[in-house]
């Protein structure tokens, strides 16, 4: 492990500056260069090595570069990458059928971005709405809750109260309804003849990690079952492993009609999302009605499947429970500390700086000086999410450079 100065860099920052002239300025990234990375473990353009406490926003589940994965997809870069879904694949129908397992759910439809799978789980609804439950032609809505994030695209930003995500985008599409997060009698009372569905993350990502209060699922499940409303789950950064279980949900023994999957799906190599629901919901959906170019594709599906035979073993969910507490143990020690509150779930967890301290940001950058990267959200909150192949000794450190810089 190398050592790190505590001031940043100038001359990477320069290199970064001259080097971007020509990438749209969409994001404003930490100033560092990667160039390699294994397991929890990233180097950059220098040499130096960093422990990568994000892993691309939980995109990289298993690591960089798990033995595993990179054999999936070699072995099938050099057979067939791509064929539309004008023909059939050998790769596709194994991988269906063991996500399908996995979600103890009967269909699979493959997308590439997450983004991608909530823009297909509304459409889902929506003619759900209308095919099966009898709401007026056009009249169907979608609850949704304050503080969510489920990506980037017009509609999607429209139903977000992100005044950042939303400025200059409009106008919006209509026909979705939003409640105070994690307040079930909010979703009871926005509930309509035509509500087509809620739509929640279990627990929110960018928001914060924002866990809502026990028994929510549960009612939010009831309230679904009682007034016959699809509850789709956006687990697309909260499921697969992260929080100790397969799916966040599992967490509070609930099983939505929907699944939006996306992120470690892919294993970190490719985009792959993935909406998962039962015949009577996803199979609304007829030849024609929707479709992607490269969702589905071979190479995906072969390192989707890989994906999910290596969560079928609960081996990650248990390292994610266990390493999960041992990182709520060491950051509940510092509140009061620079540190005004966390919220972990499994290996997740969304660190609140005393404002005294600085900003997110600032830490963000102080961290990155002493080999850790972190990204900050709203402001004051720092999340955490580590590679779930991280071992106790790695928490340790981190939290300890957390310290030192909450101290400095
Ligand atoms: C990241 C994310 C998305 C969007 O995924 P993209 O692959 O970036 O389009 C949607 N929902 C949640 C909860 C996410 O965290």
């Amino acid at each position: 492990m190398s050592i790190h100065s505590p001031k940043l860099d100038t001359s990477t920052i320069r290199i970064i500056s001259s080097e971007e002239d020509h990438v749209a300025r969409n994001y404003h990234a930490l100033p560092v260069v990667i160039s390699h990375g294994e397991g929890v473990w990233v180097t950059d353009v220098e040499g130096k090595r960093y422990l990568d406490l994000l892993s691309a926003y939980s995109a990289l589940n298993f690591g960089h570069g798990h033995p595993d994965l990179l054999a999936a997809a070699r072995d099938q870069l050099s057979r067939l990458t791509l064929t539309s879904r004008a023909f059939h694949n050998d790769q596709l129908a194994p991988f269906a059928a063991a996500l399908a397992e996995l979600c103890q759910k009967d269909l699979v439809l493959p997308m590439n971005t997450g983004a991608e799978a909530v823009e297909t789980g509304i459409k889902v609804a929506r003619a759900w709405a209308y095919r099966v439950k009898g709401v007026p032609e056009g009249a169907a809505e979608i609850i949704v809750a304050n503080g969510n994030f489920h990506g980037r695209t017009t509609t999607i930003v429209g139903f977000s109260d992100d005044e950042q995500a939303r400025d200059g985008f409009g106008p919006f599409t209509p026909g979705f309804v939003s409640v105070p997060y994690g307040d079930a009698e909010a979703i009871a009372n926005a509930i309509t003849d035509n509500t087509a569905a809620v739509l929640i993350e279990p627990i929110q990502g960018e928001g914060g990690v924002i866990i809502p209060p026990e028994g929510y699922l549960a009612r939010v499940r009831e309230l679904c079952d009682t007034h016959n409303v699809l509850f789709i789950a956006d687990e697309i950064q909260s499921g697969l492993g992260r929080t100790g279980a397969t799916f966040a949900c599992d967490r509070d023994g609930v099983i939505p009609d929907v699944y939006l999957l996306g992120k470690a799906l892919g294993g970190g190599i490719l985009p792959l999302s993935a909406v998962v629901a039962n015949e009577d919901v996803l199979g609304v959906i007829r030849p024609g009605e929707h479709g992607s170019t490269f969702g589905g594709n071979p190479l995906a599906a072969a390192v989707g499947r890989q994906v999910v035979e290596m969560l079928a073993t609960g081996e990650f969910q248990k390292r994610a429970a266990a390493l999960g507490e041992h990182l709520e143990a060491g950051l509940t020690a510092l509140i009061g500390h620079g540190v005004t509150a966390v919220r972990v779930a499994g290996l997740w967890a969304g660190v609140d700086i005393d404002p005294s301290i600085g900003t997110g940001r600032e830490v963000a950058e102080l961290l990155l000086a002493r080999g850790v990267l972190v990204k900050d959200t709203h402001g004051q909150t720092v999340r955490i999410a580590p590679p779930l192949v991280i071992r106790a000794t790695e928490v340790d450190w981190a939290i300890e450079q957390l310290r030192v810089v909450l101290e400095s």
